[in-house]
């Protein structure tokens, strides 16, 4: 493990060098100065910062755990597996580098980069002690974008609940702005192949098996109490850090 976190910082040190740039990405560097709210993604998977019954009632400890142990660390672990088939003589780049590239790569290292950022983003913008709603340079964004926090909510709940079969619905931020999208399986919006493309900073799990223990086919109640765990500063803290 140590010796994986000195081979990545070098790799960072040389792509920062190359002056190699992400599209959708904000500065590392600049992040990790920005605040420490934020956990850079990798290719590990992160303790949770709460247990897994702490998100009830809207979400059961039984979904989180399965959730957790089962279907995200199948995604941590065949990442890991795709990373070592296609980089067989170099260090992985960044995550999100791969995701910005993804059409180069398999269809194994599309679903599970997708997967794993995916969930890693996700149990980041959950929260017990949720503020309610967005504050500051955010919300007044949100608000001159869609015209109210409600009516954004709406409609990431719209494309939330529309999404066909499995997916992600997201609040990404763009050059244009904010942007509310939706994705397939474990695609994202840092995808070079997504139809919108941008930086989330708030995404949504709607596979059934984000849900289905407790809510069943009711996919609009999972959502609608959703809004009650949202963590507002990791919005928050995304959409400050800008883009490139
Ligand atoms: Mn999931």
């Amino acid at each position: 493990m140590k010796n994986n976190k000195i081979k990545r910082r070098k790799f960072i040190t040389d792509t920062t060098k190359a002056g190699i740039a992400l599209a959708f990405v904000p500065s590392f560097l600049k992040a990790q100065q920005a605040n420490t709210l934020i956990k850079e993604i990798d290719f590990t998977q992160q303790p949770l910062a709460y247990g897994y019954k702490d998100l009830e009632p809207y979400i059961d400890a039984a979904t989180m755990e399965i959730h957790y142990t089962k279907h995200a660390a199948g995604y941590a672990k065949n990442l890991n597996d795709a990373v070592k088939e296609e980089y067989r003589n170099a260090n992985a780049p960044f995550i999100e580098s791969i995701l910005n590239e993804i059409s180069r790569y398999s269809a194994k290292m599309r679903n599970n980069a997708g997967g794993h950022y995916n969930h890693e983003l996700f149990w980041q913008l959950l929260t017990p002690t949720s503020t309610g709603k967005p504050t500051g340079k955010l919300a007044e964004a949100i608000n001159s974008t869609f015209g109210s926090v409600e009516n954004c909510k709406k409609l990431f709940s719209d494309a939330a609940l529309k999404r066909f079969g499995s997916g992600w619905a997201w609040l990404i931020n763009t050059k244009d702005g904010l942007k509310i999208t939706s994705t397939p399986n474990q695609d994202n919006p840092l995808m070079d192949i997504a139809e919108t493309k941008g930086y989330p900073i708030l995404g949504l799990d709607v596979w059934e098996h984000a849900y289905y223990l407790k809510y069943q086919n009711k996919r609009g109640e999972y959502i609608n109490n959703w809004w009650n765990i949202v963590n507002w500063n990791v919005v928050e803290k995304r959409f400050d850090m800008g883009l490139k």
